[in-house]
């Protein structure tokens, strides 16, 4: 493993011991894949990542449960649109987020997760409230192109 991925699942690891939970190999063989793509990825693809990288066979249920304990440790995001998920970028653990922002290239699906405003989240807020709903897990994922593509069709 890459020695800053591995920085990156060792925090993880620890957190997860803080929280009472435990951090298993393939639950790490996941998340080690989901921090080397910058692509989102489904679970069918992180079952193929396991087979060639660690030569793990995983069912694709296990990948889902995996997946979902990793997403409550707020390790990772499940992208909606895609049904793929990513390792969060707040990871390293600098801050915590509480509303993500996705921005998914249409050609090349990279996906970048910003930070987004408090003005804006409020504004957001408000209007979903205007709207008489109620705010429930924040997300916003975007279509974009991203620059290396952007470049390339140019
Ligand atoms: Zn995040
Ligand atoms: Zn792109």
């Amino acid at each position: 493993m890459k020695s800053k991925v591995k920085a990156i699942i060792d925090r993880a690891e620890q957190q997860c011991k803080a929280n009472g939970t435990r951090m298993t190999s393939k639950r790490k063989q996941i998340l080690y894949g989901l921090l080397q793509s910058d692509k989102a990825l489904s679970a069918y693809e992180l079952v193929e990542y396991c087979k060639t990288e660690f030569n793990e066979t995983i069912p694709a249920m296990s990948v889902y449960r995996i997946l979902e304990f990793l997403e409550e440790e707020r390790l990772v995001h499940r992208l909606n649109l895609a049904n793929k998920y990513v390792a969060c970028a707040h990871i390293a653990g600098e801050h915590e987020h509480s509303v993500s922002q996705f921005l998914i290239c249409q050609s090349c699906q990279r996906v970048k997760e910003v930070d987004i405003s408090e003005s804006v989240v409020r504004s957001l807020k408000q209007n979903v409230r205007d709207a008489g709903f109620e705010l429930h897990r924040p997300q916003l994922e975007i279509n974009c192109i991203c620059a290396g593509c952007a470049n390339s069709h140019a």
